[in-house]
Formats: structure tokens, sequence, C-alpha cells
């Protein structure tokens, strides 16, 4: 297990402790705060891909500058449109966005699925480390293209009812929170995740796949977030299209003027279906 530091509060300002020269006396408050720095000060937070420590903070986040650095890049060329990484000898048409409609204009990923990028989404969905997700929406918008740059809003793809009840948030909204306000734009809670029966796991291929297709729809009110603006669609994790398809199709009834979808991580289209286990019971999802 890894040593981890729980940030109990901020380090106290200027006025904190001026107010405490002239008074000579703490308030609770000031205390948790000053103790929350001495631990700070004492036991330097973990890093939430690695476990080392974080000793100088460059940015939001528990990453320490090793794995910071070393997020390993998608490798080119890749598909003009979807950003799927070529050389999988399907060439010369993409498959991966043959049958994408106009309105989605493309997707791309930050990074490729590997480490240091694997723990950091896995710290993010499994262990509760929501400040990595800070981070990750960060580093989306330090490496963003002119499509996202140019955006009106950031809409998080929605996670299931049971996957809130156990995290207690939507890491693609944690991630699509910090990437909009890096872009200063506004966040668009504009889907939702539809209730689906049974289990996927009971499903052939091709029933998981319609079960993928039919997964989201437009929240109440939330047609309005996206109407006839380009919109950036954000997942923690892009492998097969499928979730970017499934919720461009939730969306278009609300008319936005166009869709990308921006991941902090891809999986490569020939490693897709052994990178798929995160969610076991939706394995087209994620
Ligand atoms: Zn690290
Ligand atoms: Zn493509």
């Amino acid at each position: 297990m890894r040593a981890r530091v729980a940030v109990l509060g901020s380090r106290g300002s200027a006025a904190d402790r001026s107010a405490t020269e002239a008074t000579g006396r703490l308030s609770p408050g000031r205390l948790a705060g000053s103790v929350a720095a001495l631990l700070e000060f004492l036991l330097p937070a973990a890093c939430a891909a690695c476990g080392g420590s974080v000793e100088e903070a460059a940015g939001s986040g528990p990453v320490c500058r090793n794995c910071r650095l070393a997020l390993p890049a998608v490798p080119l060329p890749v598909c003009d449109r979807c950003g799927a990484p070529s050389g999988t000898g399907r060439a010369p048409a993409c498959l991966e966005c043959a049958d994408w409609p106009g309105g989605l204009r493309g997707a791309r990923a930050a990074c490729l699925l590997e480490s240091p990028a694997r723990e950091l989404v896995h710290a993010l969905k499994y262990q509760g480390w929501r400040g990595a997700g800070l981070f990750m929406g960060e580093e989306m918008a330090k490496r963003a293209g002119p499509a996202v740059r140019e955006a009106d809003c950031v809409a998080p793809v929605p996670t299931a009812a049971r996957n809130m009840r156990r995290r207690g948030y939507n890491q693609a909204r944690v991630i699509a929170g910090a990437l909009a306000d890096a872009l200063d734009v506004p966040l668009a809670d504009c889907l939702e995740r539809r209730r689906q029966e049974g289990t996927q796991t009971a499903l052939n291929p091709a029933q998981r796949k319609a079960n993928v297709s039919s997964a989201f729809a437009l929240a109440p009110g939330g047609g309005a977030a996206v109407e006839g603006r380009q919109v950036v669609l954000v997942d923690d994790v892009l492998t097969t299209g499928a979730t970017v398809l499934a919720a461009f199709r939730a969306m278009a009834p609300a008319a936005p003027v166009g869709v990308f979808a921006y991941a902090f991580a891809r999986t490569v289209p020939l490693s897709a279906a052994s990178d798929s286990g995160d969610e076991p019971s939706l394995p087209e999802l994620r």
C-alpha cells in the first residue's frame, strides 16, 4: 500500500499569521489549517501514479515531477479525424471513424493509456484520488489542439448511478471541470446515463453494442447548455469510440454546432480489447 496524506486544509495565509501574531491565539479553523500545514511539511504527499513523494507542486493534483513529465505520447501518425494510431494494417481508410456522423468532428487523447497514465486513471477511478483528476484535466488543457481550445463548453460523459454511489463522483466530470477551468469555458452537464437492466456480461457482442448505443440521454434542461455551441465531450479513457458515438447521438437533438471528443488517455485499437476491463459489467463503455 502506498502511503497517503489527506489534505485537511490550506496552509495558513499571511493574514492568518499576522492575526495570530496580533492576538497571540489561534482559532479552531486556523489551528486545523496549521496542523494540515505541519502534516504536509512532515509527510510530503504521495504521488497518485508511482507513490513517490510530491516534493514540489508544479500544478494541481498529487502527481510527482517525474510522472508529470513521463506521460506517454500517442504514437504518430494518427487518423486526422478520430486520432486512432494507424499502422494496424487496416489502412488506407480508417475503420474507427468511417461511420461517424458529420457533427462528430473528431477525437483526441492527451496521452496513451500506459504507465504512468494508466495508474492515474486507476487512482481517480478506483482509489478515490480526486486530485489526480485535476492534474489530468490541466494536462489535457496544456496538450489541447485548436478544436478543443476554441470550444464553447465542456461536457463530461456521465457515469452509471452505481459508480456514482461507489466513488462519490463521476471521474469524467472531475477531469472535465479542471479542463473547463483551464480553458475558461462553462461546464455543461447536458447528458445523463440511462438505467440499464440486467448485466452486460450475459449479452452477446451485438446486444452489448446496442445497449451502449442507448446508454445516454439528454439531461432535463441539458439541451440549452449545448444548443448552437461547439462542445468538447470529455472522458477519462477513449477505447473503441462506441461511447463517444453514443454520447454524440444523445446530444444531437439539442443541435450543438459540433462535438469533439477529448479523453485523458487512449488505448491503441489493437489493444482495446485487453484494456477494456475497467468496467467489468460494461466492457464496451470503458
Ligand atoms: Zn510519480
Ligand atoms: Zn479515424
